[in-house]
């Protein structure tokens, strides 16, 4: 079976992930191959931050890896908060205070128009590929829902009537930023 390292040790992704590959291909953890470093995201896009993160393993351990970085842009804050996404409120992680943070911004908007995105930045065999997924959907003005992670309580999907957080992980892995970039992923791995 193929090995391919995803550099990251958050088991929501890590999971998210592993459901869509049908153990076709084996994925492996940061923690997996002993890597402990903590990869600064240095980047100012999400493909910069991305690549940083493939070529640092790539470099360090020559093994075919990826990495992502995803994000919220919320049309009327200038697409923010974009990179600073897991950390908009000050503390890396901490969801509920990056979620109030939104809500308080976009207090009296009527603008509530917003993307998840994600990039994918794949080195197989040594060669670079990049690979987009795109979610649009609306921030609502309440959080609904107890599943998923991050800003998902406050983002409904176009098309829906719940929010990310209200939906099951396959459902979302169906439709989510990371699903569609991780359907290119694999769709790519399948020409391997
Ligand atoms: P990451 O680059 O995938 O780690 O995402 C950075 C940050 O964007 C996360 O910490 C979350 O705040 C937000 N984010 C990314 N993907 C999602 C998602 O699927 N749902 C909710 N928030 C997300």
């Amino acid at each position: 079976m193929q090995q391919l390292v995803f550099a990251t040790n958050n088991r929501h992704k890590l999971e998210e992930v592993a459901a869509k590959l049908n153990g076709k291909i084996k994925l492996l953890s940061l923690d997996d191959i002993g890597c402990h470093a903590d990869i600064a995201e240095t980047g100012i896009s999400f493909a910069a931050n991305a690549s940083i993160k493939s070529r640092y393993i790539y470099d360090q351990y020559q093994l075919n890896c990826f990495g992502d970085d995803s994000g919220l842009e919320i049309e009327a804050l200038n697409n923010e908060p974009g990179i600073y996404s897991a950390r908009y409120a000050g503390e890396h992680g901490n969801h509920q205070a990056n979620i109030a943070k939104v809500l308080d911004k976009l207090k009296g908007s009527d603008n509530r128009r917003a993307r998840f995105c994600t990039v994918i930045s794949l080195i197989w065999d040594g060669e670079e590929k990049l690979f987009e997924g795109i979610v649009e959907g609306t921030i609502r003005k309440e959080l609904s829902g107890a599943d998923g992670f991050g800003y998902d309580p406050i983002f409904e999907p176009d098309g829906y009537n719940i929010t990310f957080a209200q939906m099951s992980m396959n459902e979302k892995n169906s439709i989510s930023h990371r699903g569609r970039a991780m359907d290119q992923l694999i769709a790519f791995l399948n020409t391997r």
